[in-house]
């Protein structure tokens, strides 16, 4: 069936687009954008009125839970929060139960996703088997099975040499490896950013150094390699500025950021709410303001989720015993279009930070809306005002800090795997 959204602004940073255009869509397929009035005849009509039309957004960086904890999260209910929060693509972490580190569980997550997923999920495999930094797994056999990129996020490789030979295989491979960057030594026991506030609250603090050491020495080893580095979760002004110094020297080392970790700081941290702990933690004011200017400069690539959905009894716990993570994936556009507000961020380069860039880094041909490309849309009412219920959250975690938030930017519609989903 020919569907033809009209009347809406299209912005589309691959081809430099950004005005209102008629997105003619058949069969799965884009088939071309028209003038404003000049598309042609279809049977189905999407008014975009008021609202933006983008490729759909790619979250790099996704925890769907399952296998293992399927309580917590499935590839069903984790992409479905996905599509209802903009999200037509998924990559998602391996650190389920089993962990993702051999082709059988590469190949369920694939058969699940084909099956019962609302969108695209690509699984990230693991670095080291299990995850215990002790022994690389299979990269090879794990890319030819589907993984496309390779993370043991939740841990970092605590082993240096083993980060050296990951590195020096993602070259030859060409995919990226994604660090979690943290010093278990310093981190052990902390549970949120180390400082004043830490002190007044009386919790345990996780030091910034924790981040930033690993992250130091992920520069080092990506120089010493010339291998394809990613570094998750970028939560300091330091780590902000070891990337920027890395890329001026031409380091091939690319980076993410997640909506908390420029809407929050760790004063927020005095209500000892426990959705409020995630890790890294939540940074003072002066981190916020250099991760706004990384995103800014291009230093910080790609705004990703870190989606962590919990149960409801891994949240209601004391604060050192909550477990760490937000739901993040039905709220993070909305979060980062607040950028948009304080005009740190335009538009398309907000979209370049949630599709484009995301896609690029994977390597996947996604983050567009060039003719023949796959029909992964998002419209968008950007000026519109909703107040954040977490009980109406598709996904199974309902842990965010942001419940009862007012935020500007519906997503009024998700194109996704042949679907229209209509949200209003
Ligand atoms: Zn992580």
């Amino acid at each position: 069936m020919k569907i033809l959204i009209k009347n809406g602004r299209v912005i589309d940073p691959f081809q430099n687009i950004d005005s209102k255009r008629e997105v003619l869509i058949d069969r799965n397929k884009i088939k071309g954008l028209y003038p404003k009035g000049k598309g042609p005849k279809a049977e189905k009509i999407i008014d975009a009125s008021n609202c933006i039309v983008i490729p759909g957004l790619v979250d790099i960086h996704t925890h769907l839970r399952e296998p293992g904890f399927e309580y917590k999260e499935t590839i069903k209910s984790g992409s479905l929060a996905a599509v209802r929060g903009g999200f037509t693509t998924v990559c998602c972490m391996p650190n389920t139960n089993p962990v993702n580190d051999s082709i059988a569980v590469t190949e369920f997550i694939l058969e699940k996703a084909s099956k019962e997923g609302a969108c695209k999920v690509y699984p990230i495999g693991a670095i080291t088997i299990a995850q215990k930094s002790e022994q690389l797994t299979e990269l090879e056999a794990l890319i030819q099975a589907g993984c496309i990129a390779f993370s043991d996020d939740g841990k970092p490789v605590t082993n240096s040499l083993m980060m050296r030979r990951a590195l020096e295989y993602s070259k030859i491979f060409n995919v990226p490896i994604i660090s979690h960057c943290e010093d278990l030594k310093l981190s052990e026991g902390g549970a949120m950013n180390e400082g004043f506030v830490s002190t007044i609250v009386g919790l345990r603090g996780i030091p910034k150094a924790a981040e930033e050491t690993m992250v130091a020495r992920d520069m080092a080893l990506c120089e010493l390699t010339g291998g394809r580095l990613h570094i998750a979760h970028v939560s300091t002004e330091g780590s902000v500025k070891l990337i920027r110094d890395a890329k001026s020297r031409g380091i091939n080392v690319t980076a993410e950021t997640c909506p908390h970790y420029f809407s929050l700081t760790d004063e927020s941290l005095i209500s000892y709410d426990t959705n409020l702990k995630v890790n890294p933690p939540i940074r003072t004011p002066q981190d916020v303001e250099a991760i706004k200017q990384g995103l800014k400069d291009g230093t910080i690539d790609v705004i990703a989720t870190d989606h962590a959905p919990h149960h409801i009894d891994d949240k209601d716990k004391e604060f050192d015993a909550a477990a760490f993570g937000i739901s993040g994936l039905e709220t993070a556009f909305a979060l980062s279009m607040h950028l948009v507000d304080q005009e740190i961020l335009d538009l398309k380069q907000l979209v370049k930070l949630m599709s484009l860039n995301p896609s690029q880094i994977m390597g996947i041909s996604k983050g567009t809306l060039s003719p023949k490309a796959n029909v992964d849309i998002t419209i968008i009412n950007p000026k519109k005002v909703y107040k954040v219920d977490s009980l109406k959250f598709l996904s199974k975690g309902k842990n965010t800090p942001f419940n009862r938030w007012a935020l500007k930017g519906t997503v009024e519609k998700t194109i996704s795997m042949g679907k229209v989903y209509e949200w209003t």
